[in-house]
């Protein structure tokens, strides 16, 4: 848990830390976020977190809460004022505080922008890494722009908890046309048995994982062969391999699908290898 958070312009303890009942963010999930991986104290891929923040924001019309130099440093003393090695940093910016009403508020109404950092086990990672990760497919319920990283996750939060009640860690979502769009809270990736590497294109209905983007970079420099297409969930079973991409896990494989084994039921030696090389294709700033 973040012990101190930064809350519009104040570093907080944790029991302090408050906004408005009136906030944007509680009544109408009318903000964003980003989540960005802390490694040796180091932000992994700050750039294009930043860049996707300017982009969901722009789409939504909110304004950036302060220059993006400014954020940078609020980041990293929130990491500091938390002692975060390895972990993540959060940020949500709502379109701040108003009475309660459905159109967008006075354009002098500022944002409110939330900062949090915590600690990860490395080890523990690393650990579930090693076995690999069950997921299980659930339909894709969400709206039609989930490529803006807004905070409304209800149907993401559905989707997760229907795979922990299934004994999995990790739920992909299935489109009407029997396609996988993305995982809950991950890009999904698949290895077909010609070692072709498969993941969606990016539209309006994935979100651009920032791991996606970075990954996409080691897959080109090393020479794979890769298809952005959707998937059907026949194919992710009959796959030789299959993983998700996100910034808290980068590389994690994916062992099972729906209960049936993928490939030999252990992380593939694609995967494994992409996880071990993926931070040589990251910025850590
Ligand atoms: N898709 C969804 C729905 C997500 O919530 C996330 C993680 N925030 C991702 C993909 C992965 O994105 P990233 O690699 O930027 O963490």
């Amino acid at each position: 848990m973040s012990r101190i958070a930064y809350v519009n312009g104040r570093y907080l303890p944790r029991a302090h830390a408050c906004v408005d009942i009136e906030d944007r963010g509680f009544q109408f999930a009318d903000g964003v976020y980003e989540v960005c991986q802390v490694q040796d104290g180091l932000l992994v891929d700050e750039a294009r977190h930043l860049a996707r923040l300017q982009r969901s924001l722009s789409e939504l019309k909110i304004r950036m809460p302060m220059p993006e130099n400014a954020l940078r440093i609020v980041l990293r003393e929130t990491i500091a004022r938390n002692r975060v090695r390895n972990g993540i940093v959060y940020l949500q910016v709502t379109r701040g505080s108003a009475r309660r009403d459905f159109p967008f508020p006075d354009a002098a109404v500022a944002p409110t922008l939330v900062v949090t950092a915590r600690s990860a086990n490395p080890e523990a990672v690393e650990q579930l890494a090693e076995q690999g990760i069950a997921v299980v497919t659930v339909p894709d319920i969400r709206w039609g722009r989930v490529d803006i990283k807004s905070v409304g996750l209800l149907p993401n939060v559905l989707a997760k908890q229907a795979a922990r009640d299934r004994g999995a860690r990790e739920a992909w979502l299935v489109d009407g046309a029997g396609e996988i769009t993305e995982g809950a809270s991950s890009n999904a990736w698949i290895v077909a048995q010609d070692g072709t590497l498969i993941t969606r294109k990016v539209d309006h209905h994935i979100l651009r994982g920032v791991t996606r983007t970075t990954l996409l970079d080691a897959v080109s420099a090393l020479g794979l062969t890769l298809t952005e297409r959707g998937f059907t969930v026949e194919e992710a079973h009959a796959a030789r391999e299959a993983f998700v991409t996100s910034a808290s896990q980068t590389v994690m494989p994916v062992v099972k699908i729906d209960g049936q084994p993928v490939g030999t039921g252990s992380p593939g030696p694609l995967t494994r290898a992409l996880r071990r090389d993926f931070h040589r294709f990251a910025q850590s700033t």
